[in-house]
């Protein structure tokens, strides 16, 4: 029915819309959020490997109703408007990306497509069929590459497409099928897979910024009501910063809490971005088999990446926590008079905005707590153009930093002008990802800070 509506004019986009809604792919959009939801939307469905389920190397190797679903995009250009790494110049441009699987699907060259092309590729040189291979023919591989999984895409698209769904299957073949992953993904998979870091630390060192400030470590047996994993920020010395911060805030609030210590291995979050699905499947037993032998009420962390897999991804597993980001914990202590921050006149002063990390807001639903607290203490945030649901990505998810495809800026330069258009003096974060990725911006620049360390200094 798809293939004779594609070649049927006007009426295609009308019949495919009407059936992809029927058909979605991701039905749980349309349900109640329950408890026990196995597959939250924002999740990556899990692929069955012992059923040889690699990812999608050819157009027919979609389910058939994603290959619907591409058949509905009306080539608004709302994703092209919203796609980071397209407004860096990298060579991903969402809209086209879609046009591209349905012209896969059907056959031909891309050499009719009328809209802005993908940056950097040139249009009317690649064509493809159903049966044969997408990268390289029909899509680059620096455009799935480029990608950084925000949602930016999704978030805005009006016929509910699901990019990051196709972009990460067809990462899935490319890892698992071709082992061609560029950059520093090779050795990074390598390090989850040998070490239980990214970066292949000793893992043992994980805590070592916490050992004078009198933090206990988990221990089979003893109950406590909340269990911290800092993720692999713990080994980066400016996240420590932040780490240290936000230790000082749970001791001050007397919360019965612990460190997993040197028994946390990573989540493999970047692994399954990756397309990686064996080594994430790999990281995600491990760990559940860490934390099945502690006692704890629920999970804290600061890193929403860490969060996102825990909560949402470990289910299809069976893995089920309560996880918290650091932000709403505090929130919650704030609320429950167990702290009492007050900021001091000189960040009161200061125009401070808030930067929304993209697997807290669009993929946790997680705006408003940071912003809730941060106006308890004292704090009024200046709210720049793309914040909340909208918020423009730093540049740091889905292994892009990793990737690193060149573009013509960088995507956090981006975000820091967003900041500076408001004027403001410090912007306000809550991910590690997003720490790096705009400190690292060079010249003149708003002073970045966690939210936990903001939180700290109006305690002081
Ligand atoms: S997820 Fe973000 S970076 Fe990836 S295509 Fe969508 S908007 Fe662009
Ligand atoms: S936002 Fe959706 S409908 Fe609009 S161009 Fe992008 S994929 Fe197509």
């Amino acid at each position: 029915m798809t293939f004779g509506a594609a070649k049927g004019g006007p009426m295609k986009h009308a019949m495919a819309g009407l059936l992809h809604l029927a058909f979605h792919p991701r039905q749980e959009r349309f349900k109640a959020k329950t408890e026990n939801e196995v597959v939250p939307p924002t999740a990556l469905k899990k692929p069955v490997l012992d059923a040889k389920e690699y990812g999608v190397g050819k157009p027919v190797e979609f389910r058939w109703n994603q290959l619907l679903s591409f058949d509905a995009c009306v080539q608004c250009g709302k994703c092209e408007a919203a796609c980071p790494a397209f407004a860096s110049g990298q060579p991903l441009n969402p809209k086209k990306l879609i046009q591209d699987l349905v012209t896969g699907m059907v056959g031909g060259s891309d050499s009719q497509y009328a809209g802005s092309p993908t940056p950097g590729i040139a249009v009317g040189n690649h064509s493809g069929a159903p049966g044969k291979p997408l990268i390289s023919q029909m899509i680059e591989a620096d455009t799935i590459w480029s990608c950084t999984t925000c949602r930016a895409c999704v978030q805005e698209c009006p016929m509910l497409i699901e990019h990051v769904d196709a972009i990460v299957d067809m990462r899935r073949n490319q890892t698992l099928v071709e082992d061609i992953v560029p950059g520093k993904g090779p050795i990074t998979l390598a390090n989850l897979r040998e070490t239980g870091s990214q970066n292949g630390y000793d893992i043992g060192a994980r805590y070592d910024w916490s050992v004078d400030l009198q933090v206990q470590v988990a221990q089979p047996g003893r109950f406590v009501d909340v269990l911290l994993i800092a993720g692999e920020g713990a080994f980066d010395m400016r996240y420590q910063r932040t780490l240290r911060a936000l230790a000082k805030v749970l001791n001050k609030a007397g919360v019965d809490y612990a460190v997993l210590g040197s028994v946390e291995t990573d989540t493999g979050d970047t692994a399954r971005r990756l397309g990686d699905e064996a080594t994430f499947q790999q990281c995600a037993s491990k760990l559940m088999n860490t934390l099945s032998q502690y006692q704890f009420r629920r999970i804290v962390t600061a890193d929403p990446h860490v969060l996102h897999s825990l909560r949402n991804e470990y289910r299809a597993l069976g893995g089920y926590y309560e996880v918290q980001h650091h932000t709403a914990f505090m929130a919650e202590l704030v609320a429950n008079g167990k702290l009492t921050p007050k900021a001091a006149a000189v960040l009161a002063d200061k125009k401070i905005t808030y930067h929304d990390p993209c697997y807290l807001g669009r993929y946790n639903g997680e705006t408003e707590a940071p912003r809730k607290l941060l106006k308890t203490i004292g704090i009024k945030v200046v709210e720049m153009e793309r914040h909340g649901m909208r918020a423009r990505c730093c540049g740091g998810g889905g292994g892009a930093p990793l990737t690193d495809i060149p573009g013509k800026q960088r995507i956090p330069d981006i975000r820091i002008a967003d900041a500076k258009t408001v004027g403001a003096d410090v912007v306000a974060v809550g991910c590690p990802q997003c720490t790096a990725m705009l400190e690292g911006v060079v010249g003149e620049r708003p002073e970045v800070l966690d939210v936990a360390e903001l939180v700290a200094a109006a305690l002081e």
